[in-house]
């Protein structure tokens, strides 16, 4: 059984996704029982990820890194999901966030910031969500003001991925007050770790997704120089939002990289098992639970490779991103709860994969934009 098969991922997204592959198999799955189990930051997989050239690589051949293209990174993320969720977030939020300084930043900072990730010698993150939302990005109160030639960061940042591990992080914050132009208050800065007033502690210890590593980042009196400043002064919130469009669709990949994990797993114990004198399997109710978890898993993934395309081709990017990622993340959850029952009692038992990745699907569900913000965005972005 090949679940994640590439007939359906596009020629040119093949090589890699064989790459991710091999390298998922040879250090992400032998590795992810200890990592959850100790629950620490994976940093000897994430320098193999980056001498295998597969972590920080969607920043272009310009730059120094691979170029890859959004199918690619979809390709990789089904591959390392599928293998630990946890570990597969660390290697991939390496480079959280450098798509926007690439797409909207100067060529001097590109050279300072981007070339250094790139080039696996700095890794970065986005801090966009607050410890009072995640949800309302125009309602967010980070602040960044003007004084001479700094910009003076005040306020409070929640769950940022890397935001003790990283370099620099991209910080989203407020810098305007206009009460009728809601979408124009916001900007973003590229913010050194080792600035004047960044403090960042990790977040309490988490049931899921142990091998990634949040971050609570206080910000006080943080200065920080004027050209830092990436894009246009109040364009940061269409800026995050053009990002996510990309981003999700990844995220698409990390639930179909989990629903594999469950339906592989579960498939396997319902064969070997036995009650009332056969296997677990031969039950026509056990069955229909395989049944559903395929329709789940096949409806899921023919969506997010229709929706990479498209939104590789800016058609619809917000609406169609916004389905992949909900369906993709749903059908994570559903396959993991069927393969939960369909394992009886052994499900919790913390030396079972499944029961990692029942509690790791719970994830995908809400970051880059919990799925009843994303029902909005289908409904709001339909084409019309
Ligand atoms: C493991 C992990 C990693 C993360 N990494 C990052 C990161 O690197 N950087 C970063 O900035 N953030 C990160 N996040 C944060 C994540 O993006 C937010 O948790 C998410 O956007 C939801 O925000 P919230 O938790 O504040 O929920 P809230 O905004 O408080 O919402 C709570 C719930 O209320 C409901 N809700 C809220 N608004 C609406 C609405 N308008 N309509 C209907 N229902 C609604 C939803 O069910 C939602 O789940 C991460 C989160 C996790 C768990």
């Amino acid at each position: 059984m090949d679940l994640l098969d590439d007939s359906i991922v596009p020629e040119k997204a093949r090589p890699v996704k064989q790459e991710a592959r091999e390298f998922a198999a040879e250090h992400i799955e032998p590795n992810a029982e200890e990592y959850f189990e100790r629950g620490e930051y994976p940093w000897d997989i994430l320098e193999k990820g980056m001498e295998a050239g597969l972590v920080g690589q969607s920043i272009s051949e310009e730059y120094g890194g691979r170029g890859f293209s959004l199918t690619e990174m979809l390709a990789i993320a089904e591959e390392f999901y599928r293998a630990d969720a946890g570990i597969a977030l660390s290697l991939q939020l390496a480079a959280f966030g450098t798509n926007i300084l690439e797409e909207h930043g100067t060529e001097a900072q590109k050279a300072e910031y981007l070339e250094p990730v790139a080039a696996n010698e700095q890794i970065s993150g986005l801090a966009v969500s607050e410890p009072d939302t995640g949800s309302d990005m125009a309602g967010m109160s980070t602040s960044a003001e003007k004084d001479g030639d700094e910009w003076v960061l005040n306020g409070e940042k929640y769950w940022v991925g890397n935001g003790v591990e990283a370099d620099w992080v991209t910080v989203y914050a407020k810098t305007g007050d206009d009460p009728d132009n809601r979408y124009g208050n916001y900007s973003v800065f590229i913010v050194p770790t080792d600035a004047p007033g960044y403090h960042a502690e990790h977040i309490p210890e988490k049931m899921c997704y142990r091998a990634s590593k949040q971050a609570h980042i206080t910000f006080d009196d943080c200065r920080i120089p004027e050209e830092n400043l990436i894009g246009a002064e109040g364009a940061g919130f269409y800026m995050v939002a053009g990002f996510f469009n990309h981003g999700r669709t990844v995220v698409a990949g990390h639930g179909l990289g989990l629903a594999a994990a469950a339906i592989e797993e579960a498939s396997a114990f319902v064969h070997d098992r036995e009650a009332f004198g056969r296997t677990v399997d031969e039950f026509q109710a056990v069955q229909h639970d395989l049944a559903d978890m395929r329709l789940e898993f096949e409806s899921a993934r023919s969506l997010a490779w229709r929706a990479a395309e498209k939104v590789e081709n800016d058609d619809y990017p917000g609406y169609w991103a916004a389905l992949a990622k909900t369906r993709a993340t749903e059908a994570a959850t559903e396959c993991a709860e069927i393969g939960m029952q369909l394992h009886g009692g052994r499900s919790v038992l913390e030396e079972n994969k499944i029961s990692r990745v029942y509690r790791d699907a719970r994830v995908p569900v809400i970051y880059e934009g919990a799925n009843p913000i994303q029902r909005n965005l289908i409904y709001r972005q339909a084409p019309r």
